[in-house]
């Protein structure tokens, strides 16, 4: 049952009533790409670019970090990629712009912070997303990591109509962004939530503690109410701004489901999970997945709203 389940796949994402939610690939670079799209990825939801240059001691040229980024277009040509500028961090240091002498690499200069620090390699990496877009026939989106207020959003926005980018976007990924969520929309075009990130930073707790794992999972009531917000918040705002979610979350398919349900309106993944979320997803009319979010919302811990959720979902059996 499960191999004809996940060979159904048509590389469409729906519910059972027709309501589509595009899944989408997370990816490092080219090879990565071209294998989700032989997948059925129908897009790509987080181009995760830092990959590209972990080993690298200097800033690459924009020319190298062009032909870096084309390779990724060039997999989904006409179809939707969101690049996610630089997000050098404590789990993915880049020495060019990572201060390996922080006391808190979490909380400290990362993500779109460091165009604080070291200004000019943000404009440079806009410019070279740019020169790729220009070469390529992909539909390029691209959005900022460890965005905490709308006018760091709006700041983003302009450095993109600056280098000549249409489509600007936010991760919503600090519990700030979530709350709120409208005025940040205001500024951008969409938003894509970073639940491995939302987690750590609403629970407090370090994404890469074992010992904290029960913490850190995003079926805790506080997260899953920080995703609702944030899909409140886009439509407060009034322009129907996609809410898309690019975290760990999106490739649980009984956690798809919730988020669909919640209102979020694109899953991005590890193209392997793709299958299975889809498999899951169309044995639920929108309206139950309605349900279940609320169900989960109303639990009183984690552990609770998955095994309620789970229960609702007979088909997570077959796919064992
Ligand atoms: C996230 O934080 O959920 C995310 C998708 O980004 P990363 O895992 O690269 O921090
Ligand atoms: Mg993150």
């Amino acid at each position: 049952a499960t191999a004809s389940l996940l060979a159904e796949f048509s590389g469409t994402g729906a519910t059972a009533d027709g309501h589509l939610v595009p899944l989408l690939a997370n990816v490092g670079g080219g090879k990565d790409a071209e294998a989700a799209a032989k997948l059925g990825a129908e897009g790509v939801g987080l181009f995760r670019t830092e990959f590209c240059f972990l080993e690298r001691d200097t800033e690459p040229s924009v020319e190298e970090q062009a032909a870096a980024y084309k390779s990724v277009f060039d997999a989904f040509p006409g179809k939707k990629v969101v690049l996610r500028t630089l997000d050098a961090g404590a789990d993915k240091p880049l020495p060019f712009l990572t201060d390996s002498t922080e006391p808190n690499p979490a909380l400290g200069v990362r993500g779109y912070r460091t165009d604080f620090t070291t200004p000019g390699v943000l404009d440079r990496q806009l410019e070279a997303i740019a020169l790729a877009e220009k070469q390529s026939e992909a539909d390029v989106w691209v959005m900022a990591p460890m965005i905490s207020t709308a006018e760091e959003a709006a700041h983003f926005a302009s450095m993109c109509a600056g280098a000549g980018i249409r489509n600007p976007g936010v991760m919503v990924e600090v519990p700030s962004a979530a709350l709120t969520a409208e005025s940040i929309l205001r500024e951008v075009n969409f938003a894509s939530l970073g639940t491995n990130d939302l987690t750590q930073y609403a629970m407090a707790a370090d994404r890469q503690l074992g010992p904290l794992a029960n913490l850190n999972t995003p079926w805790q009531p506080a997260v899953l109410r920080l995703v609702g917000l944030t899909v409140e918040g886009s439509r407060a705002e009034g322009s129907g701004k996609p809410v898309g979610v690019c975290g760990e979350a999106a490739a649980d398919p009984a956690l798809a489901v919730v988020l669909t349900g919640l209102g979020v309106n694109t899953l991005s993944m590890t193209a392997r999970s793709i299958a299975a979320v889809a498999a899951v997803l169309k044995t639920v009319t929108l309206s139950e997945a309605q349900q279940l979010a609320k169900l989960a919302l109303s639990a009183p811990s984690a552990t609770e709203a998955r095994a309620w959720v789970r229960e609702k979902l007979p088909v997570l059996e077959e796919l064992g």
